[in-house]
This record gives C-alpha cells, structure tokens and sequence, in this order.
C-alpha cells in the first residue's frame, strides 16, 4: 500500500483506488465517446464507468518486447538492459487501448530516455574504445549520446580509459561541462566537487567482487600498471588491444597538440594517458523509459489520425507522445518526471472543468 504525501493527500479529498486491477478494455460509445474501462480482479472483470472522462497514465511500453520493436529504432534491441523497476510492468496497455479507440502513436521512431549505466558508474570526458579497442567519438558528451553512440559498437559495450590523474583532470574538466557519471553522482549545488568522490567510486569498482555492503558485485573497473597489461585485462584480443596501444599513442599526440583531429574534442578535455595506474571503467547503455506515445492535444485529450479529439478520453505522462521527438534532453534535470507530474495536474484541471 503507498504510504506516499501525495497518496495520503489525495485520500483525505476523496481519491478511490483500486489495486491489483489493472485496465484491461477502455469502453467506447458507437458515437466514440469512451465511456470507462474494464478492470481485472481477484473477483473477475469489473466495469468503472467514467463520471467525467478516463485518463490514460500507465506509462511507457519497454516491458512489451513487440511494440519496444515496432515503435523505436532498430538499435534499441542491442540494449543491454531496461532499469524500469519493476522490470517489465509498463507494457504499453494505455497506448495499446488508446489505440483500439481510435487514438494514433506519435510519429517514430520514439525518442527513448537512455543512461550508461549497465556496468560502470563513472566514464568521465575520458577516452572511450569498442571491443576492437577503437576510438569511435567524442567522448566528452552527455548520457543520452553516449548510450546512441555505444549502441553502434560492437556487443554495445565500450571502456573509458584514464590514468592517476584522473580524479584532477576530472575537477579540471567540471569547469567546462559535467553531468552523470563524469561528476559525482550525488553532489549537491552547494557541496564542492572533491576529487576522492570519483575516485571512490571507480576504486569500489576495481576491488574485485565486492561491493561497499560486502555484497558480490560483477567487476566493472580494472587498474594496472601498464597499458598492455590493462589492455588484458578487459579481455581484448591481440588485433584488439594492438589496436588499443596504438589509439593511446595517437590520442596522447593529440593532447599534446591540444587538438583533436579525429572527433573534435574540445581542447580543455585533452588528458593524456601517460601516468600509472591506468584504468578502464566498462560502460554499457540502459534503457530508462521510452518518452514516446499517443497523440495528444493541447488539453491532452487523445486524438485520432485526423487531430480530432476523442470525446473522454486522454493520456498523460509516457503514455502521451509528442513532448519529445528523438531525443530524450537529460541536461535538463527531472524533464521527465516533471512532465508527468505536471500533465497530470492540468489534466485534472481540465477534467474537473468538464
Ligand atoms: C532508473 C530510472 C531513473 C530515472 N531518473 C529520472 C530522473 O532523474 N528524472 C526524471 O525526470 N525522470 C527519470 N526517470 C524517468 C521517469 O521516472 C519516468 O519517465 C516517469 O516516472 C514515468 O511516469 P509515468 O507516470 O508516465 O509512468 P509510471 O511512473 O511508469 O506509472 C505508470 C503506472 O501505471 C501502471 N499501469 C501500467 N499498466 C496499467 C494498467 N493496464 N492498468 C492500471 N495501471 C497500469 C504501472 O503499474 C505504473 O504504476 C527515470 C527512470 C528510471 C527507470
């Protein structure tokens, strides 16, 4: 039972809930209204006739492997993982019913929100390779082009590689860009950046098998004292890590030009790998919530092929399309959270004015 402010809140002004119920069937007038859903219980099917209008707030389809493949771009099949918790709840139903009403999707590919945290939590602006031990973009990026970029490599997995200094270089770089797993993870506006607050993270990683509870965790750091060795580590082959020492070498030149002729990194993001221990954090990309569905207006009523509205019918949060086109913009914090947050205080507007 949720024992939240807002839960508690809204039961003192009258909210009924139903648990263990999902919708399963929106029902629909012949002249298309709609007119309330059909609910599954323990009990069997029960109808909920809609004194206003129904709402559509089941989120996202990522739990629906079909409509995950039909509505977003092909590479999103080489994800590592969904972190939607729990995994596999939001299998699109409203969009599923939205649609069996009448209601369309926005237009696709749908935009996906995206993080790359399936192994490491810290990559920083520090060279990436691939599996071929390849250099492949501009590493100093936000989340979400990390991910994409990620998604293009083989096996979708890539290691940032980085050397001592990395806890400096990394308080050096925050005077020019930052954000997830390149600054700490949980400062906060008023708390300075320390360096050991990386170096922390990536230390716990490297320590094999444990995590800080004492808990058995996968090794997604590795720390060595040469490169050639660090390049074994990761488990490179010997075409691959050839390929490694030679883009460490080239890499270094360029920092030293302070120029990066390959991707364009910006000159301040220039580290070199030159001092011992160096480090390989392996990143992989994770699927958040696919932003994407059906078409709403204005009042964020769901709307057929044609725009018109259909009549008691509207979705809000990821179960809505259209806030967001491809993309999902992570360097504006809460964006999404905030969306649904606030669709669904103007759609309460706008139905309790019906
Ligand atoms: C690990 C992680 C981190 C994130 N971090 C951020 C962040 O920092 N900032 C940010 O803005 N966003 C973040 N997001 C994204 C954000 O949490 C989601 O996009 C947002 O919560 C979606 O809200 P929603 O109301 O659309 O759907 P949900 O919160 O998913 O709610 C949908 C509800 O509908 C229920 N439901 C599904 N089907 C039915 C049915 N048939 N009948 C009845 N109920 C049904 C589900 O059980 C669920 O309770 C993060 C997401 C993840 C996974």
């Amino acid at each position: 039972m949720p024992t939240g402010l807002l839960y508690q809140s809204s039961l003192d002004q009258g909210v009924q809930y139903m648990f263990e119920a999902p919708a399963v069937q929106l029902t629909q007038e012949t002249s298309g209204r709609v007119t309330g859903a059909i609910v599954s219980t323990a009990d069997g099917y029960k109808k909920i006739v809609a004194s206003k209008a129904t709402i559509l707030a089941t989120g996202d389809i990522a739990g629906d492997k079909e409509m995950m493949n039909y509505y977003c771009e092909p590479r999103m099949q080489r994800l590592i993982r969904s972190d939607y918790y729990p995994v596999g709840i939001n299998t699109g139903d409203g969009q599923k019913m939205g649609m069996w009403a009448g209601g369309v999707m926005q237009d696709g590919p749908l935009p996906t929100a995206l993080h790359p945290q399936a192994y490491s939590m810290f990559h920083g602006p520090f060279m990436f390779i691939n599996k071929n031990g390849k250099r492949f973009f501009n590493e100093a990026n936000w989340v979400q082009a990390k991910s994409l970029q990620m998604l293009n490599q083989p096996d979708a997995v890539a290691w940032s590689i980085f050397d001592a200094d990395f806890g400096e270089d990394t308080a050096d770089s925050l005077n020019y860009g930052g954000g997830m797993f390149w600054d700490s993870m949980s400062r906060t506006v008023e708390t300075p950046f320390d360096p050991q607050m990386v170096i922390d993270v990536v230390e716990g990683e490297v320590k094999k098998g444990e995590d800080v509870l004492g808990n058995a965790t996968a090794v997604t750091a590795w720390k060595a004292d040469t490169l050639e060795e660090l390049a074994d580590k990761i488990g490179l082959d010997e075409t691959a890590k050839a390929n490694f020492l030679a883009e460490v070498k080239r890499y270094n030149e360029m920092c030293d030009a302070g120029e990066d002729t390959e991707f364009e990194k910006e000159a301040h993001f220039l580290y070199p790998i030159v001092k011992p221990p160096f480090y390989a954090t392996m990143t992989g990309p994770c699927l958040l919530a696919v932003v994407g569905g059906l078409k709403v207006n204005t009042d964020l009523a769901v709307i057929d092929a044609e725009g018109n509205p259909i009549e008691g019918l509207y979705a809000i949060g990821n179960a809505s399309g259209d806030l967001y086109a491809i993309d999902y913009p992570i360097n504006m914090p809460g964006n999404s959270n905030g969306r649904c947050l606030t669709w669904g205080w103007l759609v309460g507007k706008t139905v309790a004015a019906l």
